[in-house]
Order: structure tokens, then sequence, then C-alpha cells
């Protein structure tokens, strides 16, 4: 059976530009160069893109949920005018000591996405920056390719010798996903 047509994204480092601060405003967003296009060709090729992203500093009060349901609106907005389209956007608003059973590496927000879709996640592209990325979609069957934008590059080196897709970021790795068609 082939893979749903769907491609899952990390967020932070791999469809915006990361923070070691955290993306704590709609200003704070600012887009990959060439990620924006890079869910646009995926959206014109019939795939449907979902966002899947970790954002604790809602748990850790630096931010408010509405203030991220406005970075949502707005990075929803910015990938509609490159000609895109986001399937959903799913967060984790929790502190990662709460205990909850939706941050990644934890499967709630992908088990949302397949009943929300009605498709499985089996060998479906999950690309992430972070380990907790890479964990989720092993947990759940997913393909992991890993960018080096973002925190890819410490984390390429933390997987070691294990066999991961390596690409330099979310434009090339969407060349990819299109290429295999
Ligand atoms: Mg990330
Ligand atoms: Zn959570």
């Amino acid at each position: 059976m082939t893979a749903a047509r769907l491609v899952v994204l990390d967020r932070d480092g791999v469809i915006n530009q990361d923070s070691g601060e955290f993306i704590k405003s709609v200003a704070e967003w600012q887009p990959i160069p060439g990620s924006l296009e890079a869910i646009a060709a995926l959206t014109r090729a019939g795939y449907r893109v979902a966002v899947v992203t970790n954002q604790s500093g809602v748990g850790r009060g630096l931010f408010s949920e509405q203030t991220l349901e406005a970075i949502h609106a707005h990075m929803s907005k910015a990938v509609s005018d490159a000609g895109g389209q986001l399937a959903g956007v799913y967060y984790c608003p929790h502190h990662p000591d709460a205990g909850c059973d939706c941050r990644k590496p934890k499967t709630a927000l992908l088990r949302r996405l397949e009943r929300d879709l009605g498709v499985s996640l089996e060998g479906v592209p999950f690309v992430g920056d972070r380990m907790s990325d890479v964990g989720a979609a092993d947990a759940v069957g997913a393909r992991a390719l890993l960018v080096r934008t973002g925190t890819g590059e410490a984390t390429a080196r933390a997987l070691g010798k294990r066999n991961i897709e390596l690409f330099d970021d979310l434009a090339a790795a969407a060349r990819a996903i299109l290429a295999e068609r």
C-alpha cells in the first residue's frame, strides 16, 4: 500500500527560523528562505501539508495561546500567499514537565492528525530538525526526514551512525519527495 499523499512538518527550524528564546510574536516568525515555496510546490502536486509543533513557550508563560494562534494565522496566510495550503496546524502548548501525551516525541498530536484527515501516517514523510521529531516519526511508523536548518546539524551528529535522510532545508526535502512520484 502506498503512503497517503501527505507531508508532516515541524515548524520552528523547518518552516521558520528557530530561536533559542522562542518565537513569541508574529513579528518574530520569519520564514526560512524557500520554505513557503516548498509548501506551495507540495500543495500543487496534490499533497496535504500539516504542521505539528511543540510550543512549550505557552506553558512556560512566555506567550499566550491567543498569540500562538495569531502566529499560526500569519503562517497560514504566508503559505497561501505563496500559493500553498496547510491542512492543519497541531501544537502542544504544555510545559515539558507537564507530562502531557502530546509533546513530541509523544504521539497524541499525530494520532489526532490521523483521525482528522482519515489517514495513516505509516510511511508518510515527516520533516523535522530535532530528535523529538525523529522520535515521533518513528513512533507512528512515519518516514523521518531531517533538515540541517534549525538544530538539524546537531541532531544529525547526535544520531551518529543511524542512516537518516538528511537535506539542506525544507526546499531540498520537498524536491526529493516530489521527485519520487
Ligand atoms: Mg523544530
Ligand atoms: Zn502537550
